[in-house]
């Protein structure tokens, strides 16, 4: 319609940078809705709009960041993208909030720290009933499969450098005896308030050979990477149901869940659940960084008994095309993050204003900026002072750093900005501000009520946050038969959110979600 005729309009002046040279989707994209691609022949050093790496970016990175300057990574969230962190922070969070809602993630020792309380625990079981717990062992920074196995014998676990040792979920959901695990995209458009958007697609990863505990070295039948399945032996052949290759759409596997006798609301919540209890770990402790956004990939595994389970967390999820469902999902995805960081005529304004390259806007000050104080990776957010102020800077002030050769720092910017005390009325604006509940197929998951945006606004109450959640979830679970409470508390659900508060946000599992599902009314019909 107007509005992407006018996005594209506005687009044309807006510069992305790729760290070498990739991913080519993300350029395939913004090329496509109009941007330049950043080229140190044509662009001073600061003039672009968005920065994109698959690595980290470096503290001073985002000390210099300037005000039109986004990065494609919040600092510090490591510690949930590398696997030892993840167990430490999970661990953390268990014990100082209870293992009830904590519950996702399988149990895990970082060896060789953890390598005597996993011979008690190994010890345990093997005293108990469950003689046959399998483990699996993976390097802490690797990716992609890389140095992977599963043992069952303590004689079978060798390693050299850190690993973690998790308990395998031998138990896993199949689909006509195959594996898989979910690729849930994750899109954290800003720590400081915690705002969290989960994409409707994601793709569903099997493995290619049939699930078979009694041939645990076959990393075909037991890991559900594509990097590895795609060098197996049966990836091109057509699989029962599965098909050829090894990749489904989420909407695909939504059609799948729909023939089995499952609560489908309760599992898709949990899984947001997860995603939210996760970033809890971290969101305290990341330092405040407004113009930074970052799409995480969460591996979730669902169990036989369809309880999803957090496998792990995924720095720069791959957006390399490798089959029709990469085709389908991530060029979407792609770009309907770039719908939710929200562009804006004052974005490229700015950068003209830098460049000198549109004498048309004269001198007179900048456009407002939107983006908050500079980032202090020491410092987080619950101890950093936030004052929502309105704010100018001077384009006199442009001149003088130009002319001295004074690169213009985010941190010179806002020192020498003329500001204006909070008055009530911006800080009762930035409170009014909700995020939208929907931008393409991202559904805000956090926050997803009144009562979750209220206490991630200043300070972020964890507590209050765990008590929604653990609030939101017991509607879901049954009390009674599965089908009969997940119609009810659909209905339930919609006449909430008719009454205005937003659990509608929630409904990520489809796309415009029916409150009866067809497959439902016809097995009640039958019944
Ligand atoms: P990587 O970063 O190397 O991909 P993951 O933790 O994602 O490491 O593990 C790779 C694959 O191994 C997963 O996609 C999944 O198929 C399988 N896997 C990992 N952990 C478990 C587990 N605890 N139980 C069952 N399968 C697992």
């Amino acid at each position: 319609g107007s509005d992407s005729g006018a996005q594209r309009h506005m687009a044309a002046a807006l510069v992305f940078r790729l760290h070498d040279r990739g991913p080519e989707l993300v350029r395939e994209v913004l090329l496509e809705r109009g941007w330049e691609e950043y080229d140190s022949q044509d662009h001073e050093d600061q003039d672009w709009n968005l920065y994109w790496r698959g690595s980290t970016f470096s503290s001073l990175e985002y000390r210099n960041l300037l005000p039109w300057q986004r990065l494609n990574h919040h600092p510090k969230t490591v510690g949930i993208t590398r696997k030892d962190f993840l167990v430490r922070n999970l661990r953390r969070m268990r014990a100082t909030c209870g293992s009830s809602l904590y519950d996702f993630s399988p149990t895990a020792f970082i060896l060789p720290n953890d390598y005597t309380r996993f011979l008690a625990e190994h010890e345990n079981l093997h005293l108990s009933r469950e003689r046959s717990a399998y483990w699996i062992c993976k390097p802490v920074d690797l990716s992609r499969g890389r140095g992977i196995f599963i043992f069952q014998d303590l004689k079978d676990l060798v390693y050299d450098g850190p690993v973690i040792l998790q308990r395998y979920i031998s138990d896993p959901l199949l689909v006509s005896g195959y594996k898989f695990d979910l690729r849930i995209y994750v899109c954290v458009k800003s720590f400081h308030p915690l705002t969290v958007y989960i994409h409707q697609e994601g793709l569903v990863r099997f493995a290619t050979e049939k699930y078979d505990l009694s041939s645990l070295r076959n990393l075909y039948a037991h890991l559900t990477n594509t990097s590895i399945n795609k060098l197996g032996p049966f990836y091109t052949a057509y699989k029962e149901r599965v098909g050829p290759g090894c990749k489904w759409t989420m909407n695909r596997f939504r059609h799948f869940l729909q023939s089995q006798d499952v609560n489908e609301l309760l599992l898709w919540q949990r899984i947001n659940n997860i995603v939210t209890l996760t970033l809890l770990t971290i969101a305290p402790s990341v330092p405040l960084c407004a113009n930074c956004v970052e799409l995480f990939g969460f591996d979730v595994l669902i169990d036989g008994r369809f309880k999803p389970w957090l496998l792990e967390v995924n720095y720069s999820p791959a957006l390399t095309l490798d089959c029709q469902a990469d085709f389908v999902v991530k060029k979407a995805l792609v770009s309907d993050l770039i719908d939710l960081m929200n562009y804006s005529a004052s974005d490229s304004l700015r950068q003209r204003k830098m460049t000198g390259t549109d004498q048309r806007l004269g001198p007179g000050p900048l456009p407002r900026p939107r983006l908050l104080p500079p980032v202090d990776l020491n410092r987080t957010h619950n101890d950093q002072q936030v004052r929502p102020v309105g704010y100018r800077f001077s384009h006199r002030s442009w001149r003088v750093l130009k002319s001295q050769n004074i690169k213009p720092t985010l941190s010179l910017i806002y020192s020498s900005m003329e500001t204006e005390a909070p008055s009530d009325r911006t800080t009762g604006l930035r409170e009014q501000h909700v995020p939208p509940v929907r931008v393409g197929d991202f559904i805000r998951t956090f926050p997803f009520n009144r009562a979750t945006r209220k206490a991630s606004q200043h300070t972020l109450d964890v507590k209050k946050v765990l008590q929604e959640l653990q609030r939101l979830t017991n509607q879901l679970v049954p009390g009674q038969s599965e089908k009969t409470s997940s119609r009810r508390t659909e209905e339930e659900l919609k006449k909430k959110s008719e009454g205005g508060e937003k659990f509608e946000s929630l409904f990520w599992g489809l796309k415009d979600p029916p409150f009866i599902r067809p497959s439902l009314k016809r097995k009640e019909n039958s019944d």
